[in-house]
């Protein structure tokens, strides 16, 4: 049976599809014909993760799987956290999450950071969650050109250089998403 992946966001869908074995097959919510944006109201991104699912399961009584990431800036007590994409207001822009973390970090000495994906898999008979993190640090200047959100100012543990500058494939390697994946799959296995 095909498993619905509960997002609307066309980067998300085509890196995960990249990474699921050809044995999983699974259905974008336009594939379902759910149009809804569905609201993300829990304080926790396991909550988000969680509502997601559930909602799609409930509504299409489809097995589903949903997921939700933040970055937690250790000395910022976990913020952004669970408010990443919208750190800087509702519009969700990029750009002005950055530029609010560096302006709440400016003369910070501890810059350690982490992200964390949870994915939420809810079956008739079962719900479980899947997380994955990866730890880094907040640069002091952005750099890098490709990969999205706060990309340009992460620097992953052991790495040079920030997510934007590395390239997609090794990016996909050691990101939070894919290790939540992964250990999705090694559960679907
Ligand atoms: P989402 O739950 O995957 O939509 O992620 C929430 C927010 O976290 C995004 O809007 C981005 O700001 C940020 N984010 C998530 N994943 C990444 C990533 O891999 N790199 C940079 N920012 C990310």
């Amino acid at each position: 049976m095909p498993l619905v992946f509960a997002t609307h966001n066309h980067h998300k869908l085509t890196e995960v599809k990249a990474i699921l074995p050809q044995f999983i097959e699974s259905l974008s919510l336009n594939d379902i014909n759910c149009h809804e944006d569905i609201a993300e109201t829990a304080n926790s991104i396991e909550g988000n993760a969680q509502l997601k699912a559930r909602y799609v399961f409930k509504n299409y009584n489809l097995p589903c799987f949903a997921d939700d990431t933040g970055l937690f800036v250790n000395a910022l007590n976990g913020e952004p956290g669970v408010y990443s994409a919208r750190y800087a207001g509702g519009q969700k822009n990029a750009q002005a999450n950055i530029q609010k973390l560096m302006q709440n970090l400016n003369h910070v000495q501890d810059r350690s950071a982490y992200f964390k994906t949870v994915i939420a898999f809810k079956t008739q008979n079962e719900e479980k969650i899947f997380t994955g993190i990866c730890k880094g640090e907040i640069t002091k200047t952005p750099s890098g050109k490709s990969g999205f959100g706060y990309d340009p100012i992460f620097k992953p543990q052991g790495y040079t250089e920030t997510f934007a500058a590395l390239d997609a494939n090794t990016k996909n390697q050691i990101s939070h998403r894919s290790l939540a994946l992964q250990k999705f799959i090694d559960y679907l296995k």
